[in-house]
């Protein structure tokens, strides 16, 4: 059975999940929502979703990055984002760090923010130390799209949102992101930005 997925504005969207005990984590009451929750997921379909999503405040979250979604993306698309297939897994009480130094632009969309999308600088590799879904300690390791999916996911544990990590700029409707700026490279979503440092600059001498 599908859950409901929340949009922003619930509270839950913006509270600070509690973490799992791993008694709790092999409950059946947790299965049963692993289970609801990634079916939750391939029916929007995504490629990650958090239990905040589905109004659960809870430090967990489902993942998986299917090849078939990947096959009608231009391969163009798929290398820059360094997208790769992702199997399913399930994340608990995940604690990440974002290696310094390199940095990935691309728009990313939210299943809680339904219809819009814009762009987030991420860092291109984390790791992440969590529990998996019996309770086993592992550490991920991952680069590019993968890395973003974490980053996105995880946000959502502690209450946050890619609305509070966008350029704002760049902030627009899927439909007209697929109408301009689906194929569009940096070069080219790069001139949303353009406006944005002359603001920067008049706030600055005001100060
Ligand atoms: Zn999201």
């Amino acid at each position: 059975m599908a859950l409901k997925i929340v949009q922003a504005g619930e509270k839950v969207l913006r509270q600070r999940a509690a973490a799992l005990s791993v008694e709790q984590i092999r409950s059946r009451e947790t299965k049963q929502l692993i289970e609801e929750m990634r079916q939750t997921m391939y029916e929007a379909p995504g490629v990650g979703l958090a239990a905040p999503q589905v109004g659960v405040p809870l430090q967990l979250a489902v993942i998986e990055d299917k090849a078939e979604y990947q096959k009608d993306v231009p391969a163009e698309v798929i290398q820059a984002r360094e997208r790769k297939p992702v199997a399913f897994h399930v994340i608990v009480n995940p604690v990440i760090s974002l290696e310094a130094g390199e940095e990935a632009e691309f728009f990313e969309g939210c299943l809680s923010v339904a219809g819009a999308t814009a762009v987030v600088a991420r860092a291109r590799r984390v790791r992440v130390d969590c529990l998996d879904h019996k309770g086993r300690a592992q550490t991920i390791r991952a680069a590019g799209w993968y890395a973003r999916i974490l980053q996105h996911e995880i946000d959502h544990l502690q209450g946050v949102l890619y609305l509070d990590r966008m350029m704002t700029r760049t902030f627009m409707t899927v439909e007209n992101f697929g109408r301009y700026w689906k194929f569009a490279g940096r070069a080219e979503w790069g001139e949303l930005l353009e406006g944005s440092s002359t603001d920067q600059k008049a706030d600055k001498m005001q100060l």
